[in-house]
């Protein structure tokens, strides 16, 4: 489906073969396909730009007309740099807590609940983990339903308080009912809303104050583009999170948002939602990804 940049790349650096050394104006010529597969890829455009202006100088740097495949080293040095820009190594989750409490944050939709779930599965069978759900969004009866459907599914208990219109006070009683019944993850799954607002943000805030998670995730569907990067922005604002999650990968989207918000947050990309059912969770490797935007 998507053009592949490397032979793309290779067709406009073959007329420049042979003129012995690469100029910048070549170079230029060359880059400006990178920046179209990037903003094809939903790379926030000023990103984009940065990014190409790295690679111009690392191009100029290593003399790529004199290789026999001028456009594959272009792509070389561009996957590395994309693999960098999104964090080099896969990262983990801090799961040092005794409980390890993990609080969930992001819009409603962004698929929160089915990666809560995702993760309980995930780390219950590491063996040594024994996952707690815990369902916050007190707005949506709906939602509580959800996430015990999740639960039987994957046989991990949930934890939530109807009658309970308190969010902080059940984050809370569900970390003591973790503590006094030997569950050793705690994942707190909360309400989203459409898009980011003030009470959104101070209840979770508030939770996050209250529980002091050890870790604390951003999920973010990666269909919603260039929106990603101001939602990603709003939440690191208030909660400095740890770490992002990016959903819906299974989509048709090349996932650009990856580097934007890696790029805007600095915060690592630790895993990916491939699908709606519970397996379709993945580690986010930087490498991997690169291929995908680059095509
Ligand atoms: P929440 O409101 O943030 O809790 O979002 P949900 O977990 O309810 O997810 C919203 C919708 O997206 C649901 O229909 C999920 O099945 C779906 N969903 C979540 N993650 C993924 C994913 O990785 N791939 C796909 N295709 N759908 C997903």
């Amino acid at each position: 489906m998507f053009n592949n940049l490397s032979d793309k790349l290779d067709k406009a650096l073959h007329v420049l073969k042979g003129h012995g050394s690469i100029t910048e104006v070549n170079v230029a010529e060359t880059l400006k396909e990178v920046r179209r597969a990037l903003l094809d890829a939903d790379v926030n455009f000023k990103i984009a730009k940065q990014f190409t202006n790295t690679v111009k100088e690392k191009a100029l740097g290593q003399n790529v007309l004199t290789t026999l495949q001028p456009g594959q080293l272009m792509v070389k040095i561009v996957k590395d740099e994309l693999t960098q820009l999104m964090g080099g190594d896969a990262e983990g989750i801090n799961l040092s807590g005794t409980p390890s409490v993990i609080l969930m944050s992001g819009l409603q939709g962004s698929g929160k609940t089915t990666f809560s779930g995702k993760l309980a599965n995930y780390l219950k069978n590491k063996k040594t983990k024994k996952p707690l759900l815990v369902a916050c969004d007190v707005y949506r009866p709906a939602a509580i339903d959800q996430l015990h459907v999740v639960g039987e599914q994957i046989n991990v208990e949930v934890f939530s308080d109807r009658g309970n219109n308190d969010p902080v006070a059940i984050a809370q009683a569900g970390v003591a009912y973790a503590k006094a019944n030997g569950f050793n993850v705690v994942i707190i799954d909360t309400a989203g809303r459409l898009a980011v607002d003030e009470a959104m943000m101070t209840e979770i805030s508030n939770i996050h104050k209250a529980i002091q998670p050890q870790e604390t995730l951003f999920v973010v569907d990666s269909m919603t583009g260039q929106d990603a990067v101001n939602t990603a922005k709003a939440f690191n604002d208030i909660l400095n999170f740890d770490g992002v999650i990016l959903t819906k990968l299974d989509g048709d989207t090349r996932g650009g948002a990856a580097i934007s918000i890696k790029s805007v947050v600095n915060k690592p990309i630790k895993f990916i939602g491939t699908g709606e059912k519970m397996e379709a969770i993945d580690v986010f490797y930087p490498s991997r990804m690169a291929d995908r935007i680059l095509g």
